[in-house]
């Protein structure tokens, strides 16, 4: 799988650090049920057949944090932004 980081250009996969789901909200540490909620995020997913925003850290390459679309049938990027880019249409 390759993925095309807005700043180095096409990478392959093994690059970047998986975060997991893009659209996944983190709970407020401070929050009276952050620890329920925080298992719920990590624990009790979300797994889509189909398209699927994530985030990817280019770890081995400039460091940064992209959102990538990703069809998880065939692995297709469909999409890379910088993850603190508006999703847009
Ligand atoms: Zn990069």
């Amino acid at each position: 799988m390759r993925i095309d980081c807005p700043f180095c250009g096409e990478r392959d996969y093994s690059e970047f650090a998986y975060l997991g789901d893009a659209d996944c909200p983190r709970p407020a540490p401070g929050a009276e049920d952050a620890l329920q909620r925080f298992i719920d995020a990590v624990y009790l997913r979300e797994n889509p057949a189909g398209a699927h925003r994530e985030l990817w850290y280019h770890e081995f390459g400039c460091r940064s944090w992209v959102r990538v679309t990703r069809d998880t049938r065939t692995h297709e990027i469909l999409e890379v932004r910088l993850a603190g880019e508006d999703a847009g249409p």
